[in-house]
């Protein structure tokens, strides 16, 4: 058909369960497609990029590889990471550089809670929660500033300072994204997360940028609360969360904290997004390549599917990327499941179901 949106995506399956998970998403991609009456399509390009290449090349992808990448609609991501290779190169070598280059400066990890997923906190037939955590994912404790061997005073004195960098553009423009996403919501509300009563210096910054942000926006509700006191309201609350910015250490360990409760690592989601769309984004599951049960055909699809409805989302289909999570939560509620979150189903019986459920 002649008006048909053609999107270009660039699959990087990597390493490990990488591989199976990101030809599951395709799987319900290309069928979704197919149903749309020809309204857009996909046109994927796949690099052999990762810890296997690493071994035969000595890279973990190629020079020219950004090149490679820079004009594609989307980067669809599996795992990186692989026992041959120190986990520091693999992920700096691929994904981080991806990341960076890209400035990929929101990290966007929806917490959904799945029908028929028995959860640490509820019963697999208590009301569903969703939350979104966004991740600051450019500056703040991973900027990588600081050294070691800093007290000049020899063996047993050494001193290494590991600074946090907070700028008052990046805290802003990841608190509007995080505005922004609470206004498409049921529930518009906003918590930021901080240290400040013990970091005085970046931390306040923080709150004052979200105070002054949030004066922007006097439709959504605020709440700014500390990082030890989140942890808990994750657990004990969490009916209470919509959207939750935080820093890069924060919101990595809370998002991982949410995906656990959810169920499993292998349920949850992620997006790298620029939100500035001069770079491609990034999508991929939060888990990593678990080499424990790689090749098994074992590992739960749904954070590399649920990534892939994110990426619909980016591409400005939102209807579809519902689709997409309500597919996933008929298939979950029908009580077919991977081994992770205690079902006996493989990974392309959990695909078929999802395709089936569209
Ligand atoms: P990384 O260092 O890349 O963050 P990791 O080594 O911390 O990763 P994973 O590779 O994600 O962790 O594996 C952690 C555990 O979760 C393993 O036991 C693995 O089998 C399990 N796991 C991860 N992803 C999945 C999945 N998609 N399906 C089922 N189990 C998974
Ligand atoms: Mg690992």
């Amino acid at each position: 058909m002649s008006d048909a949106v053609v999107h270009r995506i660039a699959a990087i399956p990597a390493d490990g369960v990488g591989v199976e998970v990101v030809a599951a998403g395709r799987a319900v991609l290309d069928a979704l497609a197919a149903d749309s009456g020809g309204r857009f399509s996909f046109d994927w390009a796949e690099f052999p990029w990762g810890c296997g290449y690493y071994d035969k090349t000595g890279l973990m992808m190629d020079e020219d590889g950004l090149e490679a990448l820079r004009d594609f609609d989307a980067i669809y991501f599996g795992a990186v990471g692989w026992p041959s290779v120190p986990d520091h190169v693999s992920l700096w070598g691929l994904r981080l550089r991806i990341c960076q280059n890209f400035d990929q400066w929101a990290n966007v990890r929806p917490v959904r809670f799945h029908p028929g997923v028995t959860s640490p906190l509820r019963k697999a037939d208590d009301a569903p929660l969703d939350w979104i955590v966004v991740r600051e994912n450019s500056e703040g404790e991973y900027a990588g500033l600081g050294g070691r061997n800093l007290s000049g005073r020899g063996p047993g004195n050494e001193v290494a300072l590991q600074t946090s960098l907070f700028t008052e553009t990046g805290c802003e423009r990841i608190m509007r994204f995080a505005f922004d996403l609470a206004r498409t919501r049921q529930v518009s509300k906003v918590s930021s997360v901080t240290k400040s009563n013990a970091q005085q210096h970046g931390m306040v910054l923080w709150d004052e940028v979200f105070e002054r942000v949030a004066a922007d926006y006097p439709d959504v509700a605020t709440e700014s609360v500390l990082v030890d006191a989140m942890s808990a309201k994750f657990v004990l609350q969490p009916e209470d969360l919509s959207v939750v910015v935080a820093s890069n250490l924060h919101a990595d360990i809370l998002s991982d904290l949410g995906s656990a409760l959810a169920g499993s690592l292998g349920l949850a989601a992620s997006a790298n997004l620029n939100p500035d769309r001069r770079f491609p984004s990034m999508f991929e599951p939060v888990h990593g390549s678990a080499p424990d049960i790689a090749g098994e055909g074992l590992a739960n699809p749904i954070g590399a599917i649920g990534s892939a409805a994110l990426m619909l989302d980016h591409l400005g289909h939102p209807a579809e990327a519902d689709r997409v999570r309500r597919a996933i939560d008929a298939t979950t509620g029908a009580g077919v499941l991977t081994p992770d979150v205690s079902g006996r189903a493989r990974t392309d019986e959990v695909v078929a179901s999802i395709i089936d459920n569209l």
